[in-house]
């Protein structure tokens, strides 16, 4: 061997050591400078000697080329998800179950770490792959930005092949000092070190990833032929061992009680560590018993995670101030004391109505116990009485709308309180946002601002006067350009070309939404015909109800709609149907056309197995849940898009339902 090859191995052994003793075992046996003078002697070496460069090089853990995507592996074996105890009750009915199948019994109580499931790969001692969780089936490789965490070993001091799953995460000390850099540079911060560990391992420069400063704990592994243990407790300290970085806080109990403790104790201590956790992890310590037990199709049997309960939060409501929706209805919004919460900052809360605020017996100037809902949407859970000031003010809504001082009503059978004058000057300009916005005209630029100013500068009062609009009306507007203007004009022009079903929608008609749209511009084609039709034709109509049908042409007689149809067809505005007929598209009529969601866990098939069927029952499958979405279908564990698909009324689906209407089709 060469002496530079001797030289390239020595430092090797040494830059692992060093960095072996400095992140896992946190006690660095020679300073910062020590490593990084040989660091730079052995990139020095690599640079000039290429081929000298290995796959486990202590070099890779600054990062290497930029890739352009990331590759989507199958697991060997399923990344399957703990079941969820929220309370003592869940885990002792736990308890019981483990008890019953096993007898007397050892539990392993692990803190729950609150980052990104990953899974390595390692074949004769050599990290080879790391992957994402993804849906537990299929993983990205994000191989090169795992090696830059230091903590992971890419070599073990044994020559073993097996794979071992852990949690990614950003000590709480680099997402401060991340953010800190974010704010400086006036960008948006990453909400907690969670999203922050997800988003650095999905950067596809690995430089990007080396330097946010990740951490890893290492919990489990599939196969434990290749080890020498018996239980999990075993099997973690011989991961130790490998040079793995376990977390050192577990704890090895007899009794469900001794489990309490464990969690009461970290509820209490959680706050102190230097990461985020989310729970406990609970695990049968035999493994004997783990095998006697086995799996559900979705979960080991014996293992639970204890979920902390969400965070709440106390803060003053400040006032109650209203916003006007393009209906008409009227939202009490509760402007808070600004205050953390989960990791954002929280400052206003939707009240929803009337009757909320004064069941929750809410008023001005009261301490609030404020929570997010699926950790996203923040909500006034309770009043605290205690604090209450004398001078807190009870809230009354107006009798009249604030933008119009119209008179406010309350539709029979709802809760809401409307304003119903036609002219209000708030729903206005909703209707006006929404007939610009993307499933109608979709005319890019044109922001809430603009049409603000446009409104107020009484150069559009209708949605017609759109098209009527100038360069020069534009130029006088705040922070417009000669471009900007330009580009608006194009975009206001392209959007005369729209198909009937986005014109419809635009016009914002009440009950008519997206499907409705589709399937009356595809059956009518014109918008001369469809002001001939009747309500009794349209309630023949699948997809159509009473309500819409009645809405409809109650709209469309009126003189006022009729004279703002001639002044859209005098700009040119499409009025026929472009777009493809669904009925031409093969698949279901339940499925066809529908826009839909896929969320959680599914069991009895894969998400994408789920999605390539519903793509062939000619539905639109997408990621994320917006008003445009007809039907979340929603597995094990679903998150965020769940309580988004809640909160805006979507249509929700179990497994079970999908799987039931899916025999139905398929009989
Ligand atoms: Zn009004």
């Amino acid at each position: 061997m060469s002496s530079i090859a001797q030289r390239v191995e020595t430092l090797h052994k040494l830059l692992h050591q060093y960095n072996y003793e400095y992140h896992v075992q946190d006690n660095p046996s020679v300073p910062d400078s020590e490593y990084d003078k040989l660091l730079h002697e052995l990139i020095e070496i690599e640079t000039k000697h290429p081929e000298l460069k290995t796959a486990d090089s202590p070099t890779v853990r600054v990062g290497g080329e930029a890739q352009s995507s990331f590759e989507k592996v199958n697991h060997d074996t399923p990344m399957l998800s703990l079941s969820n105890a929220f309370n003592e009750a869940d885990l002792r009915k736990f308890d019981q179950r483990v008890r019953d199948a096993v007898g007397e019994v050892e539990y392993m109580c692990e803190l729950k770490i609150d980052g990104l499931a990953v899974s390595l790969k390692y074949v004769d001692g050599k990290l080879v792959q790391g992957l994402t969780r993804g849906d537990g089936t299929t993983g990205e490789d994000i191989t090169e930005n795992l090696k830059t965490i230091y903590a992971i070993p890419l070599t073990l001091n044994k020559k073993i092949s097996f794979e071992v799953r852990g949690e990614a995460y950003m000590p709480r000390q680099s997402f401060l000092k991340l953010n800190e850099a974010k704010a400086a540079r006036d960008e948006q911060p990453f909400a907690n070190p969670r999203n922050a560990a997800a988003g650095s391992l999905r950067q596809l420069d690995s430089k990007l990833a080396a330097a946010r400063k990740l951490d890893i704990f290492l919990y489990s592994i599939n196969d434990f032929t290749e080890l020498d243990a018996s239980t999990q407790s075993e099997a973690l300290d011989e991961l130790d061992e490998l040079g793995f970085k376990t977390n050192h806080e577990r704890e090895k109990v007899n009794t469900i009680d001794e489990v309490l403790e464990y969690i009461e104790k970290w509820t209490k201590q959680r706050e102190q560590l230097p990461y985020d956790i989310d729970g406990i992890v609970i695990k049968v310590n035999h493994l004997e018993h783990q095998e006697e037990m086995g799996f559900t199709q979705k979960s080991p049997r014996w293992a639970i995670a204890y979920k902390f309960p969400a965070e709440e939060v106390i803060t003053e409501l400040l006032d109650i101030e209203l916003s006007i929706g393009r209906t008409g209805v009227v939202t009490p919004t509760a402007i808070l004391e600004p205050v953390r919460v989960a990791g954002t900052t929280v400052s206003r809360a939707s009240l929803h109505n009337e009757d909320l605020i004064h069941d929750k017996d809410i008023r001005i100037g009261d301490s609030v116990v404020i929570k997010k809902a699926g950790d996203i949407i923040p909500e006034v859970v309770r009043v605290i009485l205690d604090r209450r000031p004398e001078d807190a003010v009870t809230y009354h809504m107006p009798t009249h709308c604030p933008s119009c001082d119209h008179e406010l009503v309350r539709i029979e059978g709802e809760v809401a309180l409307r304003c119903i004058n036609p002219k209000c000057q708030a729903q206005l300009v909703e209707g006006l946002i929404h007939f610009v916005s993307r499933q109608a005209m979709n005319i890019d630029g044109l922001g809430t601002k603009i049409i603000e100013q446009l409104y107020t500068h009484e150069l559009i009062k209708d949605v017609a006067d759109i098209f009527y609009l100038t360069k020069d009306d534009l130029l006088p507007l705040e922070r417009m350009g000669e471009k900007k203007a330009q580009k608006l004009i194009d975009a206001i022009e392209t959007s005369k070309g729209r198909s009937l079903e986005n014109l419809l929608f635009g016009l914002g008609i009440r009950h008519l939404g997206v499907k409705a749209s589709q399937v009356l511009a595809e059956k009518y084609e014109t918008m001369d015909r469809l002001l001939t039709v009747t309500e009794d034709e349209l309630v023949e109509i699948y997809d159509v109800g009473e309500k819409l049908a009645q809405s409809l042409v109650t709209y469309l007689e009126n003189e006022d709609i009729r004279a703002l149809i001639e002044k859209l067809k005098s700009k040119d505005v499409n009025m026929t149907f472009k777009g493809q007929k669904l009925s031409q598209v093969e698949g279901h009529p339940e499925f066809a056309g529908k826009t839909i969601v896929l969320t959680g866990k599914l069991h009895q098939m894969t998400r994408n197995e789920a999605s390539n069927w519903l793509k062939l029952q000619g539905a639109k499958v997408t990621s994320s849940v917006t008003k445009s979405t007809d039907l979340v279908i929603a597995g094990e564990d679903a998150g965020s898009k769940l309580t988004k698909a809640e909160t805006l009324g979507t249509m929700i689906w179990t497994e079970q339902d999908f799987i039931d209407k899916q025999n139905e089709i398929n009989k």
